[in-house]
């Protein structure tokens, strides 16, 4: 489901506060490379609206389309149908040197015989501005990136993580309307990459800039941003906020796509007061938010996380009736493989206490539970 962002023509931020006025839009946007038989349609009739001063983040498998829509944004390439729009203006024919955005890419692409100082300080400098104004902006980039104390050093004598912080100065130092972030962080190792989700936030905070970021890691994607557009080959499938995302996804792609979930097929036994009532493993009735369109008798899949999910003992209640797979102890929690009698799988992870654990082991008969809040339906 696409994000509506208003009829043809018309202002898109007619209306809302400030806040949410849109800095960044792609409207109706498709690319295709190649033609003939060859043709590869990496984008297909996107539409979507970037607010002003938010981190959104273009989230997707590998191929999914993500670099293609930044890199129209950039400027690098120019869509096949339809327009990018920067704070209103339509800029699809703009080359990249003519927009007021910048981008940070993964490979940094410092230049390796100049200082950090020197670095941060190249893009105003080939904008021709003020010796004293680029003194004072570099200084005031080394110091929000806290490199001040390596200002002197070439670039080529700097970790991974001091190189990003680096390519991050550059890139804000010439104060972009908007900031594009492909794959920032993929380089630096886990540890690294963590401490840099927190900065890179700090710096979007600090700045007020608009961040579009791209990434393939969901976790990177759910920490970071105020809002993400899922996307699989060529289209975006919903944009939300990451508790959105996570809690209602769209569709299966972004159910599975977003966190580890399990997927439960459901005879829908009636359509009541805008609910409608299931009927799960032959046993556990289910009253749940309506699909949009839906209609009595269809089956459908439901979608409930597996931290939501209880595991109680057999006949102690209502519930799944389950045999207890595997378990694997993980320190924080514990994760539980159920079997329900249909043979459908069912993975609950169970938050672990000082105390101990529930102490379920393979091969125990249980009841899974979980609120009625917790499930989410999707049309199959
Ligand atoms: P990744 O995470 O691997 O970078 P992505 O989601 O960013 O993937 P894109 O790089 O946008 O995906 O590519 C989308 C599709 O367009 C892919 O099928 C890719 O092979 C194709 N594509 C991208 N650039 C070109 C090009 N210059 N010529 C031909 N095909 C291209």
């Amino acid at each position: 489901m696409q994000e509506a962002i208003g009829r043809a023509g018309a202002p898109i931020d007619g209306g809302r506060s400030a806040a949410e006025r849109v800095m960044v839009e792609a409207r109706s946007v498709s690319k295709h490379f190649g033609g003939g038989d060859q043709v590869v349609k990496a984008l297909d009739a996107v539409s979507v609206g970037i607010r002003e001063g938010e981190f959104f983040t273009l989230l997707g498998p590998s191929g999914c389309g993500k670099t293609t829509l930044l890199r129209l944004i950039a400027g690098f390439e120019h869509p096949t149908m339809g327009a990018i729009l920067l704070d209103g203006a339509d800029i699809s024919a703009l080359p990249p040197y003519k927009r007021p955005v910048n981008t940070v890419f993964q490979s940094y692409a410092l230049f390796p015989h100049l200082t950090v100082a020197d670095n941060i300080g190249f893009g105003l400098q080939m904008l021709g501005r003020p010796k004293a104004e680029i003194a004072d902006t570099v200084d005031e980039m080394l110091r929000m990136v806290k490199m001040e104390a390596m200002r002197d050093r070439q670039t080529a004598q700097l970790s991974g993580g001091q190189q990003q912080r680096v390519a991050l100065a550059r890139a804000l130092a010439p104060r972009p309307k908007v900031l594009l972030l492909d794959e920032p962080l993929s380089a630096l190792d886990l540890k690294l990459r963590k401490e840099m989700q927190v900065e890179l936030k700090r710096l979007q905070l600090e700045t007020g800039i608009t961040f579009v970021f791209v990434t393939h890691d969901q976790g990177e994607a759910l920490a970071m941003s105020d809002r993400i557009a899922v996307m699989s080959e060529g289209r975006i499938l919903q944009v939300g906020s990451p508790h959105e995302i996570y809690e209602h996804p769209a569709d299966h792609f972004v159910a599975s796509f977003i966190g580890e979930t399990n997927f439960l097929t459901a005879a829908v036994e009636g359509i009541e007061a805008g609910q409608v009532r299931l009927r799960l493993g032959g046993a556990l009735e289910v009253r749940a938010g309506l699909p949009e369109g839906m209609t009595p008798g269809e089956r459908v899949t439901v979608v409930v996380r597996p931290e939501h999910l209880r595991i109680e003992a057999a006949g102690a209640g209502a519930g799944l009736p389950a045999t207890v797979g595997d378990v694997v102890y993980l320190g924080t929690d514990t994760h539980y493989h159920l079997r329900l009698a249909d043979g459908e799988a069912l993975f609950a992870r169970v938050q672990n206490r000082p105390e101990g654990g529930d102490g379920w082991q393979a091969g125990d008969a249980v009841a899974a539970t979980f609120p009625p809040s917790a499930v989410r339906v999707l049309r199959d």
